[in-house]
């Protein structure tokens, strides 16, 4: 089969379209033929060696296709199946092996791609707005890089739960994205102080939550735009990591609550995975939420896609083809 694999840590040019053989499932597994692979930032953060992975190595952590085989102890899919998932390893390629436990089923009315897109960033603005910090009707969320892939699906979440968004966004062409998901108001913070925005939006009280992916370039200004007592949810860095802080600054800005969030910690049984995922393609199937496929290319070009969303080039979900 076609994969996408790396032999060593660097940039976008070490990653290798090759031949590789069709890998066999296991007890307990099932061999998934891929129709869409997602590319996220954690690909990235792999392929640069930031997280630590023993090489070679496929790219890509999320996917959907159909179970093609089945290996002994496996009852949770059966051949024909479609089935979605994410954070298991290999799905830069035409074929991956999962645990049959850790698949899920993709209800009918629910396209692939649309799918795909949800598995990773649909199930993570899921938990940031209903398990990390549950919004309530007539909270306040700044939403940071709210046109992104778990931006525009984070926003339509906090929309449905009745809070008020405020997103922020490089330009006005994703500023326009982010309006129309639901977001209430957008500072362009490449050109505005978001902080001194936030605090003139909300005269002076600042947000109840902020659900920053942004990072090193975002992180002490959101502490600044928190009411006291305020939740600062850190889940990403795709500016680059957060310096490391003394907790003595959370005591300082009014008694604020810190948490930096991963998605496998909120579907780490099979029950909260089924569940969380059954919320979201839910939300799909009755038009509550929209998927947005920013862009889409060949599996041959995964080191094209990494580089527009590192770039900041890519609005909504990035897929691949096989
Ligand atoms: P996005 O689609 O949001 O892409 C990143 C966006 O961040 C860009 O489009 C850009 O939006 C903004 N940005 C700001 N500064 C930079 C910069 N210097 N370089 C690149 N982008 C920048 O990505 P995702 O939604 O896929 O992921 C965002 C982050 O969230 C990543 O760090 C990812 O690892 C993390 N994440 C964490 C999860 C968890 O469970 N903890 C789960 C999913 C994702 P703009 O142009 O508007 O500024």
């Amino acid at each position: 089969m076609k994969a996408i694999r790396i032999t060593q840590n660097g940039g976008p040019d070490v990653l290798r379209y090759e031949d590789v053989p069709t890998p066999e499932p296991g007890p307990g597994q099932a061999r998934v033929k891929l129709e869409a692979s997602g590319v996220n930032f954690i690909d990235i953060y792999y392929r640069e060696g930031l997280y630590p992975a023993s090489l070679p190595m496929i790219l890509g952590n999320e996917g959907g296709g159909v179970v093609e085989a089945v290996g002994p102890e496996v009852s949770e899919v059966r051949v024909g199946d479609r089935v979605a998932f994410t954070n298991i390893p290999g799905a830069y390629a035409e074929y991956v092996i999962a645990p049959a436990a850790r698949l899920v089923p993709v209800p009918a009315g629910v396209e692939m791609q649309q799918a795909v897109a949800v598995m990773l960033q649909g199930m993570t603005a899921h938990y940031l707005t209903h398990s990390t910090f549950p919004l309530h009707q007539g909270d306040t969320a700044l939403v940071h890089a709210a046109a992104g892939g778990v931006g525009l699906l984070l926003v339509q979440m906090a929309k449905l739960l009745g809070a008020r968004v405020i997103g922020t966004t490089s330009t006005e062409e994703k500023a326009q994205l982010a309006r129309d998901a639901g977001a209430d108001d957008i500072i362009l913070y490449t050109q505005e102080d978001f902080a001194d925005a936030v605090k003139r939006l909300t005269n002076g009280r600042g947000v109840d939550v902020v659900y920053d992916s942004v990072g090193q370039t975002t992180f002490d200004k959101s502490l600044d735009c928190l009411r006291p007592r305020g939740y600062m949810v850190i889940f990403g860095q795709s500016s680059g990591p957060v310096h490391p802080i003394d907790v003595q600054i959370l005591n300082a800005q009014g008694s604020l609550f810190l948490t930096r969030p991963t998605l496998a910690h909120y579907i780490a049984t099979r029950d909260e995975l089924m569940e969380r995922a059954t919320a979201v393609f839910t939300m799909l199937l009755n038009g509550k939420l929209r998927a947005r496929i920013g862009a889409t290319y060949p599996l041959a070009q995964a080191a094209e896609a990494q580089r527009a969303l590192a770039g900041r080039q890519t609005t909504g979900k990035v897929l691949l083809l096989p």
